[in-house]
């Protein structure tokens, strides 16, 4: 809340002939504004707060004017308050009236309202969600999740999604049920995640009706150890707004996060498998060291309590914006030769209509340039720009220095991708070409308020 009372300065002066104590006139003062808002956005979402002032004890009232989509309280609270349809409007400006006893004060308000543009298949994964958990037995052997395992997984799991998000998507409630006999062994249950998931919610449901997966944003199978899931570890598949995670025991937070991303709608961050267009290692493929949906390399975590962990690694821009965390305005098409400013998105600012990336359309491909200034995990040595491919959800890194293998007979016998990617940014005063003859340059870095920018400078041929 932004109301600020002007307080009245006691000036105490020696004055003789002063017979009386002097009475403050009411002060009222109201900030023009300007707001961005997001056409996803549903019916009593904040859209900002006017900056209004006012005399001590004196009772406001603000006024919007008929049909626009939006409502004001008596603190200055702009809400939500209708659809807001581009193809109707997509910037809207009106005055606020504000009232104070006698007095009156009008205020220019702004709200650009921005769109969500998501692939076919996504839901954005915004706002208040919901989550059943249905612990599982088979024949007896029950998944050793307990309630806290599973408590401080989704404690790490919304303290990792507020920051990423900037707040825009958060698990308020989940259900934990209590260990639903599946009537199989292990050894007997489909080796197929979808038929497991068919017989554990039917289980469910025959259990008790209120664990009707249907009711539920995100579903978490927590299973035991050993019931094989087509041969995969753990499974994650949804659309943003509805999925299925199959967690296996024990549970590991980092993977149970990682999972949740799936379910959020993205793909994998890998790297690139070289050609002669793209700089990658030939023959390589694996794992984007700086992005991978919260599993990254173990020094990217930290234990905190318990199972509660702490995930320094970040989401890349383009699987952001395929969740609808970042919109179009945050993006800058490139077409042409040009220097572009751009911010890390390593923020848990609201993302307005601040640029986190630049998308070059490069022949038929696209590109996005993004900025990771920070490095939370040893084993990268470089920092800077990053540019990755996009394709519905999935994303892949380039890398930099396609020849660097890692000085570490470790890495070069097991051949990890990973650590040769730990050099794919192109840090300051370097440039990478791409495609054929396009270029990449990271002119300039610096820090503002605690925000990260770059400049950057595209060459086209
Ligand atoms: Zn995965």
């Amino acid at each position: 809340m932004s109301r600020t009372l002007l307080l009245a300065l006691a000036f105490t002066v020696a004055c003789p002939m002063a017979a009386e104590e002097p009475v403050d006139p009411i002060q009222l003062t109201v900030a023009d504004a300007s707001f961005v808002a997001d056409d996803q956005w549903a019916v009593g979402t904040e859209v900002g707060v006017l900056d209004v002032s006012v005399s001590e004890g004196a009772e406001l009232q603000l006024t919007v004017p008929d049909g626009v989509p939006f409502a004001i309280d008596e603190a200055g609270r702009l809400v939500v308050d209708g659809p807001l349809d581009v193809t109707q409007a997509r910037n809207h400006r009106f005055d606020v009236e504000v009232t104070a006893g006698d007095l009156q004060a009008v205020a220019d308000v702004r709200v650009r309202v921005t769109t969500t543009t998501l692939q076919p298949s996504q839901s954005p994964a915004l706002g208040d969600k919901t989550a059943l958990w249905i612990r599982t037995s088979f024949d007896g052997v029950e998944g050793e999740q307990t309630e806290q395992d599973i408590a401080d997984a989704m404690t790490s799991l919304n303290k990792y999604l507020r920051e990423q998000s900037a707040d825009q998507v958060r698990v308020v409630r989940w259900e934990v049920t209590p260990h639903i006999e599946v009537g199989v062994t292990r050894d007997e249950a489909p080796r197929d995640a979808f038929a497991i998931r068919t017989l554990v919610a039917q289980a469910a449901i025959d259990a008790d009706p209120a664990y009707d997966p249907a009711d539920y944003n995100y579903l978490f199978l927590s299973l035991p150890g050993g019931v094989d899931l087509g041969g995969a570890g753990a499974l994650g598949t949804g659309d943003g707004n509805v999925g299925t995670a199959w967690i296996p025991a024990p549970l590991w937070v980092p993977g149970t996060v990682h999972e949740a991303f799936h379910v959020l709608g993205v793909g994998h961050c890998d790297v690139l498998m070289g050609d002669e267009t793209y700089p990658a290692p030939p023959g390589s493929g694996g794992h984007d060291p700086f992005f991978f949906m919260g599993s990254e390399g173990s020094e990217a975590k930290e234990p905190t309590k318990g199972l509660q962990y702490d995930i320094f690694a970040a989401i890349n821009v383009p699987m952001k914006y395929h969740m609808g965390w970042l919109r179009e305005a945050n993006l800058r098409d490139v077409r042409r030769a040009g220097t572009h400013r751009i911010w890390s998105s390593r923020t848990e600012q609201p993302p307005g209509l601040t640029p986190y990336a630049l998308r070059l359309h490069v022949g038929s491909d696209t590109l996005w340039v993004s900025y990771e200034p920070t490095v939370f995990n040893s084993e990268i040595t470089a920092t800077g720009l990053l540019v990755h491919t996009h394709d519905d959800g999935w994303t892949r890194l380039l890398d930099h220095r396609p020849a660097s293998v890692p000085d570490d007979p470790k890495i070069r016998q097991a051949l990890n991708e990973v650590a040769e990617f730990s050099d794919a940014a192109i840090p300051v005063g370097e440039t990478m070409t791409v495609g054929t003859e396009w270029t990449i340059t990271l002119e300039a870095e610096g820090e503002e308020d605690g925000r990260y920018w770059a400049d950057v400078r595209i060459d086209v041929p």
